[in-house]
Order: C-alpha cells, then sequence, then structure tokens
C-alpha cells in the first residue's frame, strides 16, 4: 500500500494548506472509514448529503492515523494536527491515485461488462498468480471511489494488478481506465444491468468500450466476440492495442470445442488443442469468463499449458453460483449477490441441464433496475422456464410475481407460488425439498434471498 511522508504527499496532491510542520510525517495506506482505521492510515472524509465524514477526522487522528484530508468548504479544520486541506477530498483521493499508480511498474488487467466482472477478475488473478505478484480489487470496489482505494492498496513489488471497473452511467468508465493506465482489458458482456441510467443497449456498449480510452498503446482488448453490438463497433477497428476475441462460437480466437458439466463444474477443450481445462465452477457462462480471463493471463505471459492448476486454487468471491449444501442434504446454488435477465438466463439454462436430482426448485426474486420495460423482462423469464425440467418455482417480491404470471402457463397453477414475505417463501421452500433436491436462490442485491438459502442450512 502507499507509503509517503506528509512532504511527498503534498507533492502528489494540490493543497491548501501548508503542512511544512508535518512533512517528516508518514502515512501508511487509505482509508474513508473511521471505525476501520489502521495505524498510520490517511483518512479521507467524504462531505455526504446526509453524514458529514469530517465530524470523525479528529476522532480518527486519536485511533492513530497518520494524518487526513480536509475539504476546504468545511469550517474549523482541527489546529495542530496533520491536516490536509484540499478543495475536494474525493478529486484529491483520485488524484493521489492517479499519480501512485503513475509511479508503479505494476501491470494493469483493467476489466468492465455487465456480467462476470468479479468473477472474471477472480479467475484471471489465480491464472496470474501462478507466476507473478498479483493484486486485485477486493470484494467489489470498482467504483469512482473503490478503484483508487484499490490502486493506493497496491504494494511496490506487485506485478500484476487485476482491477474491476463498474459503471452506472456514461463517462465513468472513461474516468476509471483514464486512471488505472490499463494494459490489457477485458469487456465481459453487454446486458441489461443499469438500462434505467444508459436507456439502451446501445448505450451500455459505447459506456464499456470507453475502457479502450486508457488502453496501453501495446495493449490488448479482449472482449466477447458473439455480441453484436461489441462486433458491429469493433469491426474495422484501427485503434491502439489489439483485439482479441473469446465466445461460444467458432468464429472467436478462443472458443470452447467439447463441455462436459460436472457436479461442480465444467470440464472444456478449445479450439487451441487437445488440452482440457478443468474448471471447478458451475455454469457455462462461468466457461466464458474463464476464456477471458485465459486470454488476458496468456497475453500478460502465463501459458495456456499450465492455466489448469491456476483453476485449481479458484475461490470466487462469494454468492456467485456458490455451490453450498443444505441440512437435508440437498444442493444449493446460491446465486443471490445479484441478478439481469442475461444472468438469470445463464442460470437457469444451467440448472435445467443439471442431471442427477430427482427434483429441482427455482427461487427467484426481483431483478431491480431495469427501467419502464421492468415488468415485461420478469414476464419473459417466467415464460423461458421449461416445464419438463423445472419442478417448481417461488418468487419473491412484487416483480417476482411478474415471473410467476410468466410461468404458469408452461408449469401450472400449482407448481408455481409466489411470495411477497420472505417468510413464507422459506416455510414452502423447506416443506417441498429433499435430499436429492437442487436449488437455485437468485435475485437483485437489495432482495437479500440469501436468507432463504440460510434457511435451509
Ligand atoms: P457487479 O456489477 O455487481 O459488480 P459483476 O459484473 O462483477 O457484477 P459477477 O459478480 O462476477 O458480476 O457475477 C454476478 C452474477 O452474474 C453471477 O452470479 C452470475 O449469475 C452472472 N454472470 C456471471 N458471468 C456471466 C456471464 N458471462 N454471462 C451472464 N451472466 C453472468
Ligand atoms: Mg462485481
Amino acid at each position: 500500500m502507499i507509503q509517503k511522508s506528509l512532504a511527498e504527499i503534498s507533492r502528489m496532491v494540490t493543497t491548501v494548506n501548508d503542512i511544512s510542520q508535518f512533512s517528516q510525517a508518514e502515512v501508511k495506506g487509505v482509508s474513508i472509514d473511521s471505525r476501520k482505521i489502521e495505524p498510520g492510515n490517511l483518512f479521507v472524509p467524504f462531505k455526504g448529503e446526509n453524514a458529514d465524514g469530517h465530524r470523525f477526522v479528529e476522532d480518527a487522528i486519536k485511533k492513530g492515523a497518520g494524518a487526513a484530508f480536509w475539504q476546504k468548504d468545511v469550517p474549523n479544520p482541527p489546529e495542530h494536527m496533520p491536516i490536509i486541506i484540499v478543495e475536494d477530498t474525493l478529486t484529491a483521493l483520485q488524484e493521489l491515485a492517479r499519480n501512485y499508480r503513475n509511479e508503479l511498474g505494476v501491470k494493469v488487467l483493467g476489466i468492465t461488462g455487465s456480467n462476470g466482472k468479479t468473477t472474471t477478475k477472480d479467475m484471471a488473478a489465480s491464472l496470474l498468480g501462478l507466476q507473478f505478484k498479483v493484486q486485485k480489487t477486493e470484494g467489489n470496489f470498482n467504483n469512482h471511489i473503490g478503484l483508487p482505494l484499490t490502486i493506493l492498496r497496491l504494494e511496490e513489488d506487485t506485478e500484476v494488478a487485476v482491477l474491476e471497473m463498474g459503471m452506472s452511467s456514461k463517462g465513468e468508465i472513461e474516468f476509471l481506465t483514464k486512471l488505472a493506465r490499463p494494459d490489457a482489458v477485458i469487456i465481459t458482456n453487454i446486458g441489461e444491468s443499469h438500462l434505467l441510467d444508459l436507456g439502451s443497449r446501445e448505450a451500455i456498449a459505447d459506456a464499456k468500450l470507453e475502457i479502450i480510452q486508457g488502453l496501453k498503446e501495446e495493449g490488448l482488448i479482449i472482449f466477447h466476440g458473439d455480441e453484436p453490438l461489441l462486433q458491429e463497433r469493433l469491426e474495422g477497428y484501427s485503434g491502439k492495442g489489439q483485439l482479441k476475441t473469446f465466445g461460444k462460437s467458432s468464429r472467436n480466437d478462443l472458443h470452447p470445442v467439447e463441455i462436459v458439466p460436472t457436479a461442480s463444474g465444467n470440464i472444456f477443450t478449445t479450439n487451441l488443442g487437445e488440452q482440457s481445462f478443468d474448471l471447478p465452477v458451475l455454469g457455462t457462462h462461468n466457461i466464458l469468463n474463464a476464456l477471458a480471463a485465459m486470454l488476458a493471463a496468456n497475453f500478460f505471459g502465463i501459458s495456456f499449458g499450465q492455466m489448469n492448476k491456476g483453476f485449481e486454487g479458484l475461490k470466487l468471491t462469494n454468492m456467485r453460483m456458490e455451490l453450498v449444501e443444505g441440512a437435508k442434504g440437498e444442493r444449493i446454488i446460491n446465486d443471490a449477490y445479484n441478478a439481469s435477465p442475461t444472468s438469470m438466463k445463464a442460470a437457469i439454462e444451467l440448472v435445467s441441464n443439471l442431471s442427477g436430482y430427482s427434483r429441482k426448485i427455482l427461487v427467484l426474486g426481483d431483478m431491480l433496475e431495469l427501467g419502464p420495460e421492468e415488468e415485461a423482462y420478469h414476464y419473459q423469464i417466467g415464460e423461458s422456464i421449461d416445464a419438463r425440467a423445472i419442478d417448481f418455482l417461488l418468487t419473491f417480491g412484487r416483480l417476482g410475481d411478474f415471473i410467476a404470471q410468466g410461468a404458469r402457463n408452461n408449469l401450472g397453477e400449482n407448481r408455481v407460488f409466489s411470495f411477497r414475505n420472505k417468510e413464507g417463501l422459506i416455510n414452502e421452500l423447506k416443506k417441498l425439498t429433499t435430499s436429492e433436491t437442487l436449488v437455485l436462490v437468485k435475485a437483485s442485491r437489495g432482495m437479500k434471498l440469501e436468507d432463504a438459502v440460510a434457511s435451509l442450512q
């Protein structure tokens, strides 16, 4: 993590006050949460709408913070303390991260896309770890605050940083990529998330492509080649970097040839040759994430031949297609981390295709932030459920009702239950599960459907 004297910090950010009396003091690491201050941290308060972080500055310094930023327009900065006054604390944090990144010799892989960013990040980091000292975005720290914090956590001897870049509106990825200056970038896919903010899938595609703007001259652009919106936009591309595609179809630079789903993952071969890859993660969409990660790792110098070793130790960040066991021995796929129509369909398809269970139950909740067409999106999910493959559907939430409505034609009344309260849902679910049941639990984060998973454990 960043470790600097205040004299150095004041050269890296534009400061308002004179801090020369503290110029020898050092900071180590950055924190924006005064409750989690580690000794020496630079504390960065934000002037939020509800709470003003400046109230905690004195406390943070008493708890051991090495220094703190202070936004100029906030009155009464504490005296006799290492306070660095700046125009705007968020801008200063970003400025510090930008300058720190430029000092580092680290190579950067930047990842964006509608779904699969965190998963692809974890996979790529695991592969790159075979040969390099790697650091990656922790959890989901992927926005205008999370990315700077992630960069400021990088150690000087880290060789590759794998950074997730998220967005909810136009211009955000441009900002993040210009800060991170990646050597290679991945666009996992274009889905429907953030339709509410951006209006159309075309606009989402354009926003994701902003990631190229920060790419190094000799860089690599890896993208989902089966996505027409990306194909169209990159056809005849003559900008910086070279292009590589991954996807299911054989038009892609890297694509699967044979796929054998197993109880806990997938074994697949590719157009590269005989070698089979053993991916301990469920879902065919995760093969696509793996292909993207493989192209990236190869660009940085990992040979395809050694990649199985990197997949072996793979541990994904929680609640993304996580396979857990219930108290009765039932298998539960906990995908309660998030949901969009694309990822919902992918997860349902996965469950539909898995064999070896006498009963399959879908527990699906609201997909949030889909905009004016939200009800139709939910209804279509319901319609797409295959009555031969799925035994019961339990929905949760107002929009969940539309999934249930869409499914009733196929599954019939008595295999579809919709709930507005979680207890009712959990009671019904407990009645329906047996030791040979497979349950998929999926909804947007805000629905907290992991409660249903916990109730079975
Ligand atoms: P966020 O925007 O919340 O950061 P993310 O892009 O990081 O999401 P992940 O956390 O990796 O995405 O995965 C979220 C969910 O999206 C997974 O649980 C899975 O259901 C689905 N998903 C992952 N990869 C893909 C993919 N390539 N195509 C479709 N759906 C996917
Ligand atoms: Mg993520």
